[in-house]
């Protein structure tokens, strides 16, 4: 029998959301277990941030079934609001506070509803340096620290984070990484959306790519890469008459430039190992035989964002 503890945080089953007669989410179901961290990716205008705000309570559910922490987060939002952070894509902040002002103001609201602030938060997302500084002037990467500081202040057990690294240079990102890392290893579970394929690989426990309404691949950050597929990858300085051989179980992509090309072959299916070994060996004798070169040549294994890409060509 299933307990509280087992019970997903977040359940999204069948979700569909529409803007009058334009449908944004289609249909959509994954679920977040406790403690984890599960990215949502995709395109742009995917309906990523539509689903955001239906878990956030911000709207209901059109049609379909909506669980976050065992609520409905639209029905019962003031009941999940003590127990939720949310770091919107844009905060919206009072230009002539400092930051100290802000959490302090900010803590004041959420007292009353949430566990005690945290009184190190700004240590946590490094912005301690910056305690005595107003927000206009704060950068952009530090503003969103400053969002991920407020999202955080009480101890929530579940963070809704939408592209929380948006404009952050990249040691900020790191850091920022760090910090929701940490906050995980403490047992938060989160909910993150974003537009950076290595975040998601960094963090993500499980993550599901969103297309056009439709979530396309969904799975531990293994299982969806180990549907890329293994490549080969290499460049000619010139294309010989008939190209590139075929080889068993691969499909070849050919990237002419001048006369030269690079050439990818893409083993399909899950590869078990040495399986690109295996197709070396026809590749080689091919390019002895045109007495070629193969420039730059290296077996590699699938990324996301060769997953994310065959996701986007495979809908067009
Ligand atoms: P991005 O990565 O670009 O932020 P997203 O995946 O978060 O995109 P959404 O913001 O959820 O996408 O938008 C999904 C679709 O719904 C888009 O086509 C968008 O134009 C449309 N949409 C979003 N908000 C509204 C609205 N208020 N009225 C009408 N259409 C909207």
């Amino acid at each position: 029998m299933r307990t509280p503890h087992d019970r997903p945080a977040v359940e999204v089953d069948g979700l569909r959301q529409a803007y009058g007669d334009f449908e944004a989410v289609r249909g959509i179901s994954f679920t977040v277990r406790p403690g984890e961290l599960f990215a949502l990716l995709g395109t742009n205008g995917a309906g990523k941030t539509t689903t955001m705000d239906v878990l956030e309570g911000l709207r209901p559910a059109r049609q379909g079934d909506v669980r976050v922490l065992g609520l409905d987060p639209h029905r019962q939002r003031r009941r999940l609001r003590p127990r939720v952070g949310v770091m919107l894509q844009e905060g919206g902040f009072v230009g002539d506070l400092t930051v100290a002002e802000t959490v302090r103001v900010w803590g004041g609201l959420s007292a009353d509803v949430g566990r005690p602030p945290d009184g190190d938060v700004l240590e946590t997302v490094g912005l301690a340096g910056k305690a005595r500084t107003r927000v206009r002037q704060l950068s952009g990467g530090q503003k969103r620290r400053l969002d991920l500081a407020l999202a955080v202040l009480s101890r929530p057990e579940l963070l809704f984070l939408d592209e929380p690294t948006t404009g952050m240079d990249p040691e900020a990102r790191r850091d920022t990484w760090d910090v929701i890392k940490g906050l995980r290893a403490a047992g938060t579970t989160v909910l993150l959306t974003t537009h950076y394929l290595e975040e998601a690989e960094r963090l993500a426990d499980h993550l599901a790519i969103m297309h056009e309404g439709t979530v396309h691949v969904r799975g531990t950050v293994d299982e969806v890469v180990a549907e890329a597929g293994d490549r080969i990858v290499f460049r000619l300085p010139r294309l010989p008459r008939g190209g590139p051989p075929s080889l068993l179980d691969t499909t070849a992509e050919i990237a002419r430039s001048g006369d030269g090309a690079a050439v990818t072959y893409t083993l399909t299916g899950t590869s078990p190992a040495g399986r690109a070994h295996a197709a070396l060996r026809p590749l080689l004798a091919w390019a002895d035989e045109h007495r070629l070169t193969l420039h730059g040549l290296e077996i590699r294994k699938g990324t996301l964002e060769d997953v994310f890409l065959r996701v986007v060509g495979d809908a067009r």
